[in-house]
């Protein structure tokens, strides 16, 4: 075990032993926990607890009194356990998980009337007979960890699993409303399937969002080829599903769950808050201002997908002058496939949010093809500045990278990711970080390798041996890119992001020299300095 989860164990009991007053030696309870665990092999929970008991004698702390039942042995109901315990519970085993360690012999959800719980058993185990689904087991003696505030419930040597063979029913509670999940597993939800979202990775099955009468919440199936699809518009009863918590937002896993569906049953499901659907046809709007909500459009359709699920009819983009934006048909028998290349009209199509990017629903819009000569110019989306080069700030030029996977930092002086400290094998990049001034605003731009070897007529390679050849170093290149660039007249073409338009293209353009003296001298005194 290493250092960090000894001094999470460690902090545990500290806090315990303060709790009571106390101020612990942690030093020798880190050193105590670390014998126990790394020396002796003694399982962590055990240890904890050994260590814990001894630190009680030590400060003459009376022994905290578990609570009757866990003493007696008597059984708990899985909605009543608390992190720490030591427990005995009688449950159902309602769900198995493959193992994703090797540590771990088998994990899962168990049940009794009053809840679920997660449980792992642990490798080491090995005495544990192996549980069987859909069985009864009395479990003495099992460890409530938590983790995150989750409880789970852990099965070690010290725990003593016994089937039981009396024919028992596990009757489910009631359904919980979404709006009062909690992180861990819940026995029932009773939920509407209202929205299917095209997979995003081959391991997932199936994810979308489901509703009940108190709000809406997502939900993920990942591949399993004993799981059947959800039928989307369809009512069903869920029985232990996941409930996962992320970036403080609640979702459903259900690979764990079991699901009926509920025929008899419709649920009237709460429009998302603030975005309904539009009664009466929206104007139309350029694909530029978009925002989530409802829409009405007047595109090309320009790119034609591949359909990758057999739910989706069409998919593909659609764009107008100011840009394009993704389009989805699902499987919908009243409605007809849109013919490439042609021009639609299309009334209160549904804007969706995938980080942070939009597309557009069509089954709620109605939408129909303009004559055959309509024809849309379909715009890239791209934003332009054309001006004069009046900065090629610090930072610009040679830098050099992290080349440590999926960071790509730019490096200190002294070669210093902020994340992984120093790194001498670095990446090298060559970059223009400047201000161009179109004469009625100071715009800042970022360009990127290519366009700054294009405009500079240097490439990468040269600026590397200009470099190490110069006294000055790296800085030689941004006061070679300053001699090059400043004053020169661009255009450029790219996509704004925080304030900065980080440049796909950029050509000079020939200005009378006039023109730009003015610019550059209006310009002259603005500009200084550039944080990042
Ligand atoms: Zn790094």
């Amino acid at each position: 075990m290493d250092t960090q989860q000894i001094q999470q164990i460690a902090d545990r009991i500290s806090l315990n032993l303060k709790a009571k007053g106390v101020s612990p030696d942690r030093q020798s309870i880190s050193e105590k926990l670390s014998l126990y665990i790394n020396e002796f092999g003694v399982v962590p929970f055990e240890a904890e607890r050994k260590v814990l008991s001894d630190q009680y004698k030590q400060y003459k702390i009376p022994e905290e009194v578990k609570p009757a039942a866990n003493q007696a042995g008597d059984v708990v109901n899985i909605a009543d356990i608390q992190p720490n315990d030591w427990v005995t519970v009688e449950a159902k085993v309602v769900s198995l998980q493959e193992p994703n360690s090797p540590a771990i012999s088998q994990s899962g959800i168990l049940a009794d009337s009053s809840g679920a719980v997660r449980f792992v058993i642990f490798s080491k185990a090995s005495e544990l007979p192996k549980l069987e689904l859909e069985k009864w087991y009395s479990i003495d003696s099992a460890v409530v960890d938590s983790f995150k505030g989750v409880p789970n419930l852990k099965l070690h040597s010290g725990s003593h699993v016994t089937g039981i063979e009396d024919d028992r029913c596990l009757v489910p509670s009631e359904p919980t409303k979404l709006s009062d999940l909690k992180p861990g597993v819940v026995s029932c939800v009773r939920v509407k399937f209202v929205d299917e979202w095209e997979s995003r990775s081959e391991r997932m099955m199936q994810s979308g969002l489901v509703a009940d009468e108190s709000g809406r919440m997502k939900f993920v199936l990942w591949q399993d080829s004993q799981k059947e699809k959800l039928i989307p518009g369809a009512v069903y009863n869920i029985f232990y599903a996941g409930v996962d918590e992320y970036n403080g937002k609640l979702s459903l896993t259900l690979n764990s769950a079991v699901w009926l569906q509920d025929e008899d049953i419709d649920i009237s499901v709460p429009v998302k808050s603030g975005v309904s659907a539009p009664k009466e046809p929206l104007p139309i709007s350029m694909i530029r201002d978009l925002k989530v909500g409802y829409a009405s459009l007047r595109v090309k359709f320009v790119e034609e997908w591949e359909a990758r699920s057999d739910r989706m009819m069409q998919s593909g983009l659609v764009g107008d002058e100011t840009g394009r934006i993704k389009f989805v048909l699902w499987q919908d028998e009243s409605k007809e496939r849109l013919e490439l290349g042609r021009v639609y009209e299309i009334i209160n199509a549904k804007v969706d949010e995938y980080n942070g990017r939009l597309s557009i629903s069509l089954n709620p819009s109605t939408y129909s093809a303009d004559d055959s000569e309509a024809d849309i110019a379909v715009g890239t989306r791209l934003d332009e500045v054309s001006g004069t080069i009046v900065q090629v700030s610090k930072g610009s030029g040679l830098v050099r990278r992290c080349p440590v996977e999926g960071c790509n930092r730019v490096l200190s002086r002294q070669n210093f990711c902020p994340v992984h400290e120093i790194q001498n094998n670095f990446n090298y990049d060559l970059r223009i970080k400047g201000v161009v001034d179109d004469g009625h605003r100071a715009c800042n731009v970022l360009m990127n390798r290519e366009v700054t070897e294009k405009l500079s007529d240097m490439t990468m390679d040269q600026a590397i041996e200009i470099a190490s050849n110069s006294p000055l170093g790296l800085e030689e290149i941004q006061a070679e890119l300053t001699e090059r660039l400043c004053g020169r007249y661009v255009k450029c073409l790219g996509n704004e992001f925080d304030g900065r338009i980080l440049v796909k293209s950029a050509e000079f353009i020939h200005l009378d020299t006039k023109i730009t003296a003015d610019l550059l001298n209006r310009a002259g005194n603005v500009l200084e300095g550039d944080r990042t």
